[in-house]
């Protein structure tokens, strides 16, 4: 069962499992006939696991505590096995609000790294087409996403291929952009996207950003806006209660744009000929009435 259509029942083999131990360390594995988990303070034999309901405490064979739950796509993101740097769940959220994501929605998205994004595109039920310029990030990715979702086939499409080269498809809902130059596939996600389709791309560097809405400015896109989102934690134990120390200061800006149509409906006739004149006795507005001064 992958964790897409996990059950909701007691632990069993195929699941993802989230392992923490006393100090809040967690491990991700997938539960195996004859599978064992390992860490420097023994064995947990997956058997063991096997018929618990999450949340249940184990021991390994030297005393060692492990809680057991099935995994979030946020906590399955940040344990899996990476290729690229992911884009963390604290921006995957907004992106899904900003990017506008609904089911069926035909998304193009660039680079694919190590799937995170696309993982949490697939969730919320977009149709995903990704282009990715290395073999082996793609491949890395495409295992993710099928140990998360299980065959997505008919609804995930990964190209290898450069994007600044261009993108095949066209009338798409939206193009979501975590590369380093985005501002190479304006031109294309212009051709690509609908009047009213939605672009965003993700740049850890303001001056990428900045950069990026000069060319959306230049290009057919309007209603452009960057962001940054910032999480603090908090520590509440008893009475002590505050902001963690500790918080992922920056990570990266976001950038969303809307392609604009091409027509421009004339203004009304700002000096229309003598008979479409207003009547005479038409109420006169507050902004033509003499005050006598
Ligand atoms: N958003 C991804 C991480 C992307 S990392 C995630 O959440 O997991 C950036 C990726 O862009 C890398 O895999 C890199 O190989 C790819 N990339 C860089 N330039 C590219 C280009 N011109 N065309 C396609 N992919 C590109």
């Amino acid at each position: 069962m992958t964790p897409e259509t996990r059950g909701r029942g007691p632990l069993a083999y195929g699941d993802a499992v989230l392992l923490v131990d006393r100090k809040k360390r967690r491990y991700l594995t997938a539960l195996e006939q004859d599978g064992e988990f390992h860490t420097h303070a023994g064995v947990v034999p997956h058997a063991v696991l096997v018929g618990l309901d999450e949340g249940s405490t184990v021991r390994s064979g030297r005393g060692a505590a492990y809680t057991v739950v099935r995994p979030t796509l946020s906590e399955y993101i940040l344990n899996m096995k990476r290729g690229a740097q992911v884009i963390y769940p604290k921006d995957l959220g907004p992106i899904l609000m900003m990017a506008d994501i609904f089911a069926g929605a035909r998304v193009i998205e660039s680079g694919i790294g190590s799937g995170a994004l696309s993982m949490t595109l697939l969730r919320a039920g977009a149709i995903v087409t990704g282009y990715e310029i290395r073999e082996d990030f793609a491949a890395r990715a495409m295992k993710n996403v099928t140990a998360f979702h299980g065959n997505v086939e008919d609804r995930y499409t990964v190209r290898i291929g450069d994007i600044y080269e261009g993108i095949e498809e066209r009338d798409v809902d939206r193009v979501l952009l975590d590369l380093p130059e985005p501002w190479n596939v304006v031109p294309h996600a212009e051709e690509a996207l609908h009047p009213g389709g939605l672009f965003l791309a993700y740049t850890p560097s303001i001056t990428q950003a900045v950069e990026l809405r000069g060319r959306l400015e230049a290009a057919a896109f309007g209603m452009a806006e960057t962001v940054e989102i910032l999480n603090r934690g908090w520590h509440i134990e008893g009475r002590a209660v505050r902001p963690n120390h500790r918080m992922v200061a920056h990570t990266a800006f976001l950038t969303v744009a809307r392609r604009m149509g091409d027509s421009v409906v004339p203004e009304p006739d700002a000096n229309p000929a003598p008979q479409m004149q207003q009547p005479a006795d038409e109420p006169v507005s507050e902004d033509t009435v003499d005050d006598g001064s």
